[in-house]
């Protein structure tokens, strides 16, 4: 690694943990020549994701857009951590499937799961956008079901 302070490249390691929830790995490091201490992060570099739309278009897959689509389901209702970590969980379950491409389908699926477990206003709000209601008995009929699927949480 080259020094920032005097450019050359001969370095040591001085200390090696675990930095942002073990996702990355973080290094101080001392320039052998002029003896700067510096830092640098390694993190794992995962392979692109792609989401197949139902046009047809391959497009990359976003968490962010995944968090922004939870997010206005879930308005008022849950809290930004919890929807961060449900969308990361949303990812996490996506690359499971161990493909480098995952239809809107499932991807829509995946964020229906998580906001059953947070939410259930925000998961009808999600399903009606995601499943297309056209009527009150659309909600009725995913209410009921979501009813039978989990005993009501008591608040
Ligand atoms: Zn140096």
């Amino acid at each position: 690694m080259r020094c920032p302070g005097c450019g050359t490249d001969d370095d040591r390691v001085v200390d090696s943990r675990p930095a942002l929830a073990g996702d990355a790995i973080r290094r101080r490091r001392e320039c052998r020549s002029c003896g700067l201490r510096f830092t640098t992060f390694e993190r794992v570099e995962l392979p692109e994701l792609a989401v197949r739309k139902r046009s047809g278009r391959l497009v990359a897959f976003d968490r962010a857009r995944v968090l922004d689509g939870m997010a206005r389901a879930a308005k008022g209702r849950v809290d930004l951590p919890d929807l961060e970590s449900a969308a990361a969980e949303v990812e996490r379950e996506l690359r499971a499937l161990g493909g480098r491409e995952v239809s809107s389908e499932q991807v829509g699926l995946q964020v229906l799961q998580q906001l059953r477990t947070l939410d259930d206003v925000a998961y009808v709000r999600f399903a009606s956008v995601y499943k297309d209601f056209q009527g009150p008995e659309d909600f009725e009929l995913e209410l009921s079901s979501l009813r039978k699927a989990a005993p009501p949480k008591t608040a």
